[in-house]
């Protein structure tokens, strides 16, 4: 797990896979892929093997370790729901967020179709965790809005889209049944534009339909020259459930064993 984070809606990351496949649109440009790539063939380096995909075992537990509530974006660097991810890992994934309850876990992928089909088939104690925020990415209307439908479908306590990089004018929108709504453009040296009335658009209907908008970022070759605003505003909502809570009795035990392994 990385404490801190430079994405505006996150407070840590925790990358219990790392390295993906691409998908969508969306991915053209993955920020992950670059930063993963980079390393390619460096002994001992996390991304030794670049962008390829591996599940990170030891990591499985870290969220315990971390007695301060986070808001932690789960994956970061890969999308837990790709096809190499076997179902027996994605569950222990969910069983971390289980016990370590005192966090808020966003979860986003590209593959709302595999998120439908395992979240289902998880165990009842493990579906609709307060504590977990289900998410899918819409860059377009081919290929995100289908995957809204899947969200909606999908047993969770908060669903939330991820509209970045927002690539056209996505069109009227469906949020019934979805509790935050972020945007954002792409940044980079090969950003696609992204025009500010398909924002406004997105605003609109937030606005319309009563869901929290978060505006991240303009993006472009300069992201932090074009900052963050939209029409003088900063729109920093997030859903209406507290982000964190304090540890619940079983989260507390689970804490004290993690801690108490640390100490020896
Ligand atoms: S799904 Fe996400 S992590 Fe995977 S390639 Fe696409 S943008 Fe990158």
């Amino acid at each position: 797990m990385s404490d801190g984070s430079a994405i505006e809606w996150t407070d840590a990351t925790w990358n219990p896979v790392r390295g993906c496949v691409k998908v969508s649109p969306g991915c053209k440009h993955c920020y992950a892929e670059t930063f993963a790539e980079r390393w390619r063939g460096l002994p001992n380096h996390p991304y030794g093997q670049g962008f390829d995909l591996r599940l990170v075992p030891e990591k499985l537990e870290e969220p315990l370790g971390w007695r301060r509530p986070r808001r932690i974006f789960v994956n970061s660097m890969s999308d837990l729901f790709q096809d190499g991810v076997p179902d027996e890992f994605v569950t222990r994934v969910f069983e971390t967020m289980h016990q370590a309850d005192w966090h808020s876990y966003q979860v986003l992928t590209k593959r709302g179709d595999r998120m439908h089909q395992i979240v289902r088939s998880l165990p009842r104690r493990l579906q609709s965790l307060q504590q977990v925020w289900l998410g899918v990415s819409v860059e377009n209307r081919k290929h995100g809005l289908p995957r809204i439908a899947e969200l909606r479908g999908t047993p969770a306590a908060i669903r939330f889209l991820s509209i970045e990089p927002l690539l056209e004018d996505v069109g009227e929108v469906d949020l019934s049944g979805i509790h935050w709504v972020i945007v954002g453009g792409e940044s980079g040296p090969r950003a696609r534009p992204m025009k500010p009335e398909w924002v406004r658009s997105i605003r609109r209907q937030c606005r319309e339909q009563r869901v929290p908008f978060f505006f991240k970022q303009w993006g472009g070759v300069q992201k932090s020259k074009n900052g963050r605003e939209l029409d003088g505003h900063t729109y920093d909502e997030f859903p209406v459930r507290p982000e964190t809570s304090p540890p619940s009795p079983r989260g507390r035990s689970r804490l004290s064993v993690v801690e108490a392994a640390a100490e020896e």
